[in-house]
């Protein structure tokens, strides 16, 4: 099956009891077994559901992958594959990465024995200086939120395999139209569903795509999953559009005389534009940029804008621009806010 053709139909059959098209929304806590020792494939909705199933198996399609498991939010997510590792390990994770996924390794799993170094994953050396006996995830994110910044796939995969380390990749900002981690040797793909993959700003969701089969964590409702089932028949037309306009929207930042500096991947001026376009099939939809006027400036900037809804969040069919710096990476303290290149105005816009 070619990709457009999986977004819409991996996974889905019409309804065996009705012939529905669309899979029923098995609102259910459990399952009525046949006899003793004989279920109908499910017996209870923390183990597995109907609606859940169908979701996954679209999932793990989509991304290449053998499974998919789906979770009640990206968190929840990131939160199961941190706890494959046992306290005294030891993770190394991009030092560009989403303000949540610090906020839980250093204020919750370090609680739990869990230690961190974080490292600018575009420096493949700097990712293996990193590497301790101890250590037994790589966790990366490309492009990275909120600086865009892309880590070459195949690199990573090199040092992870010499090592014998678990690579964790959160693909949310590129999606499975753009890039397919699993297909370059990536042990664990995680997106936050909320994002592009249902694309309506509807649900919080999750979800890890491996070809390793583990179960753990908090699972999505299937009504949630059946909105996100919704969402991803568009996924291949929502992202071609995003990427168009982010293209027009990011050039027109570019020339744009109050601007200082613009990142968008596909622009030739973004430092890592040949690896993103050696390795992704699209650029995505979203756009960093800083003003040259300030903090002040950026401010009435986003107060005015008409059509952008300041918001946290990104991938929805809505416009929208976030400031990592109150919003979305808060917890992220200035002094490594500054480190990794980002002052205190910068914006992302995720395009529509
Ligand atoms: N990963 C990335 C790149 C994100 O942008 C976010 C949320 O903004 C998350 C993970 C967390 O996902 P969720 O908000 O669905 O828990």
């Amino acid at each position: 099956m070619k990709f457009d053709t999986k977004v819409v139909r991996a996974g889905i059959t019409p309804d065996p009891t009705t012939g529905s098209i669309l899979p029923p929304i098995y609102e259910t806590a459990t399952y009525v077994l046949e006899e003793v020792g004989r279920d109908k494939g499910f017996d209870y909705t923390r183990s597995s559901n109907p609606t859940r199933q169908v979701l996954e198996a679209n999932l793990a399609a989509i991304e290449n992958g053998q499974y998919a498991i789906s979770f009640a939010s990206g968190m929840s997510a990131v939160d199961a594959a941190f706890k494959l590792l046992s306290s005294g390990e030891h993770v190394i994770c991009g030092d560009d990465v989403y303000g949540g996924v610090t906020r839980h390794l250093d204020n919750v799993l370090n609680r739990y024995g869990l230690s961190t170094t974080y490292v600018n994953s575009v420096d493949a050396d700097a990712v293996s200086s990193a590497i301790q006996p101890a250590t037994r995830m790589i966790w990366i994110e490309t492009p990275t939120n909120p600086l865009l910044r892309i880590t070459d796939l195949e690199a990573m995969v090199r040092i992870a395999k010499e090592h014998e380390i678990l690579l964790a990749v959160d693909s949310t900002f590129a999606t499975p139209v753009f890039l397919r981690p699993l297909e370059f040797g990536v042990d664990i793909v995680m997106h936050s569903t909320t994002k592009y993959l249902s694309g309506h700003n509807q649900i919080i969701g999750g979800v890890l795509a491996t070809n390793l089969q583990k179960t753990i964590g908090a699972v999505s409702s299937p009504f949630d999953c059946w909105l996100n089932l919704s969402g991803l028949k568009t996924l291949h037309l929502r992202m071609k559009r995003h990427e168009e306009s982010a293209m027009r929207v990011a050039g027109f930042l570019e020339s744009h005389n109050k601007i200082d500096w613009v990142l968008y991947p596909g622009l030739p001026s973004h430092p890592q534009h040949d690896i993103a376009k050696a390795q992704m099939s699209g650029f995505s939809g979203m756009i960093a940029f800083e003003l040259k006027d300030g903090a002040e400036a950026g401010r009435r900037l986003m107060n005015t804008v008409k059509l952008c809804g300041l918001a946290e969040s990104l991938g929805s069919v809505e416009t929208m621009i976030t400031h990592p710096a109150t919003m979305t990476h808060a917890d992220v303290p200035a002094e490594d806010r500054r480190k990794r290149g980002f002052r205190s105005e910068s914006k992302t816009l995720t395009t529509s």
